[in-house]
């Protein structure tokens, strides 16, 4: 039995239907949070992850909204605070790829990925400002990229849009650390999900092996980094950005 470290700690994480998502929401509820999250199309595999919360005897609420939408998310924030009575938790999680060549990649592929993977990050870091910041408590955790920190060829809507969170992360970290709010980001690397299922098996082995532990992570890799920056055990740490990439890329 782990130690409950979020007990009666109120934890959001968008999109967990799969992937990253879902062993962030798995892994606060071990720890002991109630935990809301967001998802955009994947009704059943919503429905698994609530069941799955419930089985643990753990508190979930489910929420079917993009997080594109900013009246959407406030609608969500609303949702959570009337369900569980409080808030203390934001893990923005919820992003997407659309890699092409840059020279072929047409507006609506660079929209789409901007306008989800910073844009929801806003909308979502917006709808939960105001509550920590009149608690003088809370933690925000944004899932950013190795992307956005090294590039990546064929992905320059996605490395800029995930560097655009670790900006994005910083100036808020300032901003909110004297009301004792804390944000930081986890940057991965190559993980495990679906998100990555779709590379050519040449490309996906050539990446491998450019990782110094010569494998992809899994999202349970990444959700244990989140844990300890929510937790009290990051009580100092705050405008981070920690990559969970077995090694791939190792300057600061
Ligand atoms: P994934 O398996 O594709 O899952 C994406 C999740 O986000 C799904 O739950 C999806 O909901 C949800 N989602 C997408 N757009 C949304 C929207 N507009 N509103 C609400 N929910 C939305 O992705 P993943 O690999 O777990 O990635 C999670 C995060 O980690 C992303 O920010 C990604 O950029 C980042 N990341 C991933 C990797 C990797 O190697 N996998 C590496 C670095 C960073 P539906 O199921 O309903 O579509």
């Amino acid at each position: 039995m782990s130690e409950l470290i979020f007990k009666d700690k109120v934890a959001v994480v968008t999109g967990a239907s799969r992937g990253i998502g879902r062993a962030i929401a798995l892994e606060l509820v071990q720890g002991g949070a109630k935990v809301a999250f967001n998802y955009l199309k994947s009704d059943c595999e919503a429905r698994t992850l609530l069941a799955e919360i419930e089985k643990l005897g753990a508190h979930g609420l489910s929420f079917k909204g993009d997080t594109r939408d900013f009246d959407l998310a406030k609608e969500f924030i609303d949702q959570v605070k009337e369900y569980f009575g409080s808030l203390d938790f934001l893990v923005n999680n919820a992003g997407i790829t659309r890699d092409k060549a840059f020279m072929l990649m047409d507006k609506n592929e660079w929209a789409e990925v901007i306008d989800t993977n910073v844009n929801g990050y806003f909308n979502m870091a917006r709808a939960v400002i105001v509550t920590l910041l009149k608690q003088k408590s809370g933690a925000i955790v944004n899932i950013s990229s190795i992307s956005g920190i090294s590039g990546i060829a064929r992905q320059v809507n996605y490395s800029t849009s995930k560097a655009a969170i670790i900006g994005m992360t910083k100036s808020l970290a300032k901003e909110v650390a004297p009301y004792n709010i804390r944000v930081n980001c986890v940057a991965p690397g190559f993980i495990d999900t679906d998100m990555t299922k779709s590379m050519k098996e040449d490309v996906r082995q050539k990446s491998a092996d450019a990782i110094p532990f010569g494998r992809f992570g899994s999202v349970e890799d990444v959700a244990k980094a989140v844990s300890f920056l929510l937790s009290e055990r990051s009580g100092y740490i705050t405008g981070q950005v920690i990559k969970v990439d077995g090694g791939l890329h190792m300057s600061y």
